[in-house]
C-alpha cells in the first residue's frame, strides 16, 4: 500500500551526473507515490525535440530568467554547462505547505543552495555504474555537440566527488525498476523518520 499520505511535506533532493537517467526515475517514483509534486524547473536551455514546454521544463529567455532571480521568485538557481537553471519558488512552497511530498531534480550547486532552506530534505544522489555507461547513455541521447558532451562528463567527476559529502543516499542506476524501488524505499524510510 503506498503510504505517504500524512508525511507532511517532505522535499526530496535528486542529483546526478547529466544522462545518469534522474529524470525518468523521478517521473517512475512520482507514479509511485501519493500526493508528490515533482517541480519543473525554467531553463534557458533550448528545448530539445521530445521536450514539452511547462512539461519537462519551462523554456524562457535570459532576460526573463533575470527577472525572476531579481524579482526573488526562484528558490535556487545554477548555470549548468552553459545554460542557467532555477526552481520556482512558489510552486515548491506551496506544495510542501500542503503536505506533498516534493522532488526537486537539480544539480549539486542548486543542491546546495536549496538544503539550507530545506534541511530535513532527502539527499539522494544518482550514480551510473560505470562511466562507460554513463559515456554511452549520453552518445545514446545524441542531444549535443561532443565538446558540450565532453564537458558534461567531466562535470560529472567533480559531481561525483562533491556528492560523497553531501548526499546521504547514493542509488546506483543499474536497473531502471531497482533504482526506483530504492529512491521510494529512501522516501518511505526517511518520512517514517527512520
Ligand atoms: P538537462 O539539460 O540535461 O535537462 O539538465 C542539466 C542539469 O541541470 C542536470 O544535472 C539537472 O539536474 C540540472 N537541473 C535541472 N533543473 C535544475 C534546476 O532547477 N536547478 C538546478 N540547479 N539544476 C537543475
Amino acid at each position: 500500500m503506498k503510504d505517504t499520505e500524512n508525511k507532511k511535506g517532505k522535499v526530496v533532493i535528486v542529483s546526478g551526473p547529466s544522462g545518469v537517467g534522474k529524470s525518468t526515475i523521478c517521473k517512475e517514483v512520482v507514479k509511485r507515490l501519493d500526493n508528490v509534486y515533482l517541480s519543473i524547473s525554467v531553463t534557458t536551455r533550448p528545448k530539445s525535440e521530445p521536450e514539452v514546454d511547462g512539461q519537462d521544463y519551462w523554456f524562457i529567455s535570459e532576460q526573463e530568467f533575470q527577472e525572476r532571480i531579481d524579482k526573488g521568485l526562484l528558490l535556487e538557481h545554477a548555470d549548468v554547462f552553459g545554460h542557467l537553471y532555477g526552481t520556482p519558488r512558489d510552486k515548491v512552497e506551496e506544495a510542501v505547505r500542503e503536505g506533498k511530498t516534493v522532488i526537486l531534480e537539480i544539480d549539486v550547486q542548486g543542491a546546495k543552495q536549496a538544503k539550507p532552506r530545506f534541511p530535513d530534505a532527502i539527499m539522494i544522489f544518482i550514480l551510473p555504474p560505470t562511466e562507460k555507461d554513463l559515456v554511452e547513455r549520453m552518445d545514446r541521447r545524441g542531444r549535443e555537440a561532443v565538446e558540450v558532451a565532453e564537458e558534461r562528463l567531466n562535470g560529472a567527476s567533480s559531481e561525483i566527488a562533491a556528492a560523497w559529502q553531501y548526499y546521504k543516499h547514493m542509488v546506483i542506476n543499474e536497473d531502471l525498476q531497482q533504482a526506483v524501488d530504492e529512491c521510494v524505499q529512501i522516501i518511505e524510510d526517511s518520512s517514517n523518520g527512520s
